[in-house]
């Protein structure tokens, strides 16, 4: 049976936004994780811009990346993913259930 999401709740001082889902389950996000992981074609882009800009030289450890915007957003796509808005206006990202499943805060 395929989980679905059958509730959200934005939760901006937080900045997480939090899902419920048809199995019980409550998944917690982090917008900056989320949107750092932004699915569109434009994001893997500038993501693949940046493993080569950085080439084989992998630094261990955390970088602080900077905040993400706010999520304003959530809509439903078909049966199967949620898409975002973004306070920058940013919307082309969609994430389906099961990756939202998989990224998720523990
Ligand atoms: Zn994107």
């Amino acid at each position: 049976m395929v989980t679905l999401p059958t509730g959200f709740e934005l939760a901006p001082q937080a900045r997480e936004l939090i899902l419920t889902w048809t199995d019980g389950e409550v998944t917690r996000h982090d917008y900056t994780e989320l949107r750092r992981l932004c699915p569109c074609a434009n994001c893997e882009i500038e993501r693949d811009k940046v493993r080569q800009s950085m080439g084989l030289r992998i630094i261990s450890g955390t970088r602080p990346h900077p905040a993400a915007p706010l999520l304003l957003k959530v809509e439903p796509v078909g049966r199967y993913a949620l898409r975002f808005e973004w306070e920058d206006g940013h919307s082309a990202g969609i994430y389906p259930f099961a990756f939202l499943r998989e990224h998720r805060l523990e």
